[in-house]
């Protein structure tokens, strides 16, 4: 099969089409977020701060074995005892599995494939913008630990000036914050926050800068305050409603980096407030727990009033293009899913289902993971099935970094915007 070369826009956009018909994409979060910004770059290094160790003679094959995964001393544990049968539940989650494999493994051949995108693939941790690298020794602040002790937090949001000769640089300082006359200073818990200007502005809270994208909000708040983002009005509601809720899972490492809450709790997120009255296009990254998988058929759709649209794949590959992990592991799939729906808006109408437009089912998204749960942006995408509004109005909920033209939302949507995963331009 003949693979197609990176199209010339990759280095644009940050999305590659295969040329076949699998679906199959590759994208560079990094390239896309930098569309947000003016002044600043996303930085590659500090972005992908895994999966770019090579060991020379690593396998490029589509099915890295279970055995490879493993350290030593595991895989002698694993030969002594074999793994207990599967349950029920298990088993429903394995036929799904079965299901989708031939079509990630599809995926993951075009990008084998196409020995360009490999090699593009390789570089995308290099710092190209030609900035000096900065060192963080000081530690990153944890917004849910403020929360808790210093409610009353302020964050002053040095607004850029429209005119660009009159802004004031200080010039020694690594991430300036462009002088506008008038700093605002607004409470930073429980409050919007939003950069209505066109250009990057510069968030400080207690000596930390924060890069804030043109026209996005941020809302940081625990979910107990989430309705406060229903809007007064449906036609100032959203078209695209992103959601990543922290799940509980058994991993000690997830609970050491965020908090997590049982599923009855994303019950009561209002999402038929928070959709426009057009509709809205409801996108929701869920881990491969069955248990999960059939909550979120059965209770949390019905009980958000969305109806299901499609399932699309995110596939993770390594520098190299291999696989994170090997396919058949089975409570470490190097996949995750994003499960699709519509959320009708305007519920007098009952025909508003229908016009919404098929969503292509199964498309697989290949990225190199960031830091840990982080998610490649999706929302390009989605484009061809929003629907309302152009461009519409867009909310990510549980968010930890910020778009340009978005409202993100969740108890850190700061996180990765601190000035330390930054570059200037
Ligand atoms: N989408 C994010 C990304 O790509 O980086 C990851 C989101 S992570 C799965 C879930 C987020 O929900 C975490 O930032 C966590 O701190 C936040 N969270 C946990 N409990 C919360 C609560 N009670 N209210 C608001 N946010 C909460």
């Amino acid at each position: 099969v003949e693979s197609q070369k990176p199209s010339s826009s990759f280095n644009e956009s940050g999305i590659h089409f295969f040329n076949d018909d699998s679906n199959a994409v590759f994208v560079d979060p990094v390239r896309v977020l930098n569309r947000s910004y003016n002044r600043f770059n996303v930085s590659p290094s500090t972005y992908y701060p895994r999966f770019f160790e090579s060991p020379r003679n690593e396998p490029l094959s589509t099915t890295v074995t279970a055995s490879e995964q493993q350290p030593k001393r595991k895989r002698k544990r694993n030969k002594k005892k074999e793994p207990p049968p599967l349950n029920a539940r298990e088993q429903i989650a394995n036929r799904r599995h079965q299901e989708v494999r031939p079509l990630l493994l599809k995926a993951h051949e075009s990008l084998l494939q196409c020995t360009e995108m490999l090699d593009v693939l390789r570089t995308l941790r290099n710092d190209s913008c030609g900035c000096s690298k900065r060192e963080h020794e000081s530690v990153q602040h944890s917004f849910i630990e403020l929360a808790q002790e210093v409610p009353l937090l302020e964050v002053t949001l040095n607004m850029p000036q429209h005119e660009p000769h009159q802004q004031l640089i200080d010039v020694n300082d690594d991430f300036p914050s462009v002088q506008c006359c008038e700093p605002r200073v607004l409470p930073a818990f429980n409050n919007l926050v939003a950069n209505d200007a066109k250009d990057d502005a510069v968030a400080e809270i207690l000596n930390s800068q924060y890069i804030v994208p043109r026209q996005s909000c941020f809302y940081m708040s625990d979910l107990g305050q989430i309705r406060n983002l229903i809007p007064a009005n449906a036609d100032s509601g959203f078209n695209l409603i992103v959601v990543d809720p922290p799940w509980e899972n058994a991993s000690a490492y997830q609970k050491s980096r965020y908090p997590t809450l049982p599923n009855r709790y994303f019950l009561s997120i209002p999402i038929k407030q928070l959709t426009h009255t057009d509709g809205a296009l409801v996108a929701l990254w869920v881990t491969n727990r069955e248990k999960l998988r059939s909550f979120v058929e059965n209770e949390l759709f019905p009980a958000w009033g969305v109806c299901y649209a499609a399932t699309f794949y995110w596939l993770k590959v390594k520098a190299n293009g291999s696989l994170i992990g090997d396919m058949d592991l089975f409570h470490h799939r190097p996949y995750e899913t994003l499960i699709l729906g519509y959320s009708p808006g305007n519920v007098n109408n009952s025909s508003n289902h229908s016009k919404f437009k098929p969503v292509k089912d199964d498309h697989v998204i290949m990225s190199i993971p960031g830091d840990y749960s982080r998610k490649p942006p999706i929302a390009d995408l989605l484009l061809d099935y929003i629907p309302g509004l152009n461009p519409p109005r867009c909310i990510e909920l549980f968010a930890r970094e910020l778009i340009a033209g978005w409202v993100s939302w969740g108890n850190e949507p700061l996180h990765f915007q601190d000035s330390r995963y930054f570059a200037k331009r």
